[in-house]
Parts: C-alpha cells; sequence; structure tokens
C-alpha cells in the first residue's frame, strides 16, 4: 500500500513510500482509508516536531475515515461498514482514562504522532477508535471531521460552556479549528465575530453566520470588538494564534471572560498581563483533542447531517506535498484533505 512516510523533519524528508499493508493485533481493525484530514501539527511535525514525543519514520496523518476491512467477530465492528476514527488510541486504564478524560491519557498513542497514521491506504487502531457511521455519509466530510471539530467541541463546551446569546470572539478565522468553532458556536445560538488579516476569509465568515469580522491588518481588534459588543468585551476567545493575537484577545473579553487557546503558531510567550487578569476575573485554560463522550456527541450529529466540515482543497495522496504547501501557505478556508481512494 501507499502511505506518506516522515523520514526526516523538512518538506524534503517527506515521502510517498510503498509498503505492506499493516496487520491488526487482538482487539485492533484495519480500515481502508478514504479521506483524511491534513492539519497543522502536521506541519509542525513535519518541519520541527519538537515537544512530540516520537521517533522517525513515521506514517502521518492525525485523523481519518473509511471502511472496515478487518475486525475481530467480538469487536461489534462489521466489514464494509463506513467509520471515522478517534485519533487517540488511549489506555483506558489511567486515572484520566478511567474519568473519561482520553485527551489527558498518561499513555495517549495518537495516530500519524506515536503510531502510523491517516495519510496511507490502510490504518490499524485499537477497536475502541472506530465510530460506525451510517453508509450516507459522505467519506470526504467524515475524514475532515476529528481534529477541527472535536478540538472546537471541547474549547466551546468542555469547561465552561458556551451559552445561547453569548458572544463569542474566533481569532484567525481560516483554520479548520476557527471555522469549526464558528460552526459549532453559531449551532449552539452564540452570536459570533470573527478576526482575519484577509477581507474575503471575513467574508465566506459572515455568509456562514459570523455577525462581523475585524481585519486585523487594517483595524486595531480590541477597539473594534469591544465598539461592537456595547463597550462590554466578548464572553468568550477562541485563540490559537499565540503570541501574535494574546494581548488583544484578553482586552476583547468582558469582565469574568474567558479565553480558550489550543495553539501557538506565532509564538508561545506573550506577556502574562497578570492585573489585567485579576481585576477583571477572566479565566484562561488550554484544550487539546476531546473526550471519547464528547466525540460520540459530534458523531453522531455529524452522522444525522447537522454538522458539515467545510472544505476547502483536496489532493491526492501522491499530492500529498502539493496539501502540505497549501497548509503552509495558509491561504485555505477550512480543511485541506488528502484523499487515498
Ligand atoms: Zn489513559
Amino acid at each position: 500500500m501507499k502511505a506518506a512516510i516522515l523520514e526526516q523533519r523538512g518538506r524534503a524528508g517527506l515521502f510517498v513510500r510503498d509498503i505492506a499493508v499493516p496487520k491488526p493485533r487482538p482487539g485492533e481493525a484495519l480500515m481502508r482509508v478514504h479521506a483524511a484530514g491534513l492539519n497543522r501539527v502536521d506541519l509542525y511535525m513535519r518541519d520541527n516536531g519538537s515537544g512530540i514525543t516520537h521517533s522517525l519514520p513515521q506514517t502521518m496523518g492525525v485523523e481519518a475515515a473509511g471502511v472496515v476491512v478487518e475486525a475481530d467477530a467480538d469487536s461489534g465492528l462489521r466489514p464494509g461498514q463506513k467509520a471515522v476514527l478517534y485519533s487517540n488510541a488511549f489506555c483506558g486504564r489511567c486515572r484520566y482514562c478511567m474519568a473519561g478524560e482520553q485527551p489527558l491519557c498518561l499513555r495517549a498513542h495518537i495516530m500519524g504522532e506515536h503510531r502510523d497514521g491517516g495519510f496511507a491506504e490502510y490504518v490499524v487502531m485499537p477497536n475502541r477508535c472506530f465510530f460506525p457511521l451510517p453508509d450516507a455519509v459522505d467519506l470526504v466530510d467524515a475524514g475532515a471531521l476529528m481534529t477541527g471539530h472535536l478540538t472546537a467541541w471541547r474549547m466551546l463546551f468542555g469547561k465552561r460552556a458556551l451559552q445561547p446569546g453569548e458572544t463569542v470572539l474566533v481569532v484567525g478565522i481560516g483554520g479548520g479549528v476557527a471555522v469549526a468553532s464558528l460552526q459549532l458556536a453559531l449551532r449552539a445560538g452564540a452570536r459570533v465575530l470573527v478576526t482575519s488579516s484577509s477581507d474575503a476569509k471575513i467574508e465566506r465568515a459572515l455568509a456562514l453566520g459570523a455577525s462581523s469580522g475585524v481585519n486585523y491588518r487594517t483595524e486595531q481588534v480590541a477597539e473594534r470588538v469591544l465598539a461592537l459588543t456595547g463597550g462590554e468585551g466578548v464572553d468568550m476567545v477562541i485563540d490559537s494564534v499565540g503570541q501574535a493575537s494574546w494581548g488583544d484577545s484578553l482586552r476583547c473579553l468582558r469582565r469574568g471572560g474567558r479565553l480558550v487557546t489550543c495553539g501557538a503558531t506565532t509564538g508561545s510567550n506573550p506577556p502574562a498581563e497578570i492585573q489585567r487578569l485579576f481585576i477583571r476575573q477572566l479565566e484562561i485554560y488550554g484544550s487539546t483533542g476531546g473526550s471519547v463522550d464528547e466525540f460520540r456527541q459530534l458523531v453522531s450529529l455529524f452522522a444525522s447531517g447537522a454538522i458539515k466540515p467545510v472544505i476547502d482543497r483536496r489532493f491526492a495522496l501522491d499530492d500529498v506535498h502539493a496539501a502540505f504547501d497549501c497548509l503552509e501557505r495558509g491561504e485555505q478556508f477550512g480543511k485541506v484533505v488528502v484523499l487515498m481512494a
């Protein structure tokens, strides 16, 4: 089978190779992959990987959907059935797994990071990571669901859930998590503001239902957001940009508001602004991935047709470099997807 394998860091270290189809061990099942979304973390791993405990070579791809081809009779899975993978092969035994907090698992093994990933014609994962889907679902949409939408789900609803009527600011609209946040927040009955450096992306967000957009290249973000919220600020900020937007994100919050972060593409160490934090009683918390229970809710909504990832571009596995280039340019609105079939 063909697989995209990172052998050394950097663009030139990624190869599409012909390798053996993996064999599932007891308790595991084999999927014929149809589609797998490309994510910022893939780009980070390709070029840097610092902080990610894995060794090369590594078959990439941290999400995937396809068809079950081989599964134990007692697994509850049926060959021929469509499915989407929960990307984290969690241990199921540590204190966090026992509490249903699989993203905190002490022995987490994420596909595409610590075990073979989804940019391959076949992938093996534990039975418990397979979520069956109805025959009618689009497997390209399913392959783009896990990372962006589950991350967004936990950010919006995980700790202090976004409420109907609240206002949320999504920083840097265009990326997978940001667009998923826009979709899910609207579905929850919230008002959504977005920022971007691109008027075209703001237009796309408005078309999807955002109330207003602020172009951070030409406008003062905090000033504009305060004006748009009657001087009060927003209830929640969803920020995956990090250092470049952090100060504005804090200044956009109302008293008692919360800032949720899931990324730091522009750097990790902005000023803490402790005085602003305690005087205005702000909350800041981090989030990554989502739990099995959150994924079950998300998959159920997706299967019902209530949620559909926005897909910007599709690439064949042989063109995986072009897919990475597309993500690196940052011009996409929604997901970049690699197709195996
Ligand atoms: Zn665990």
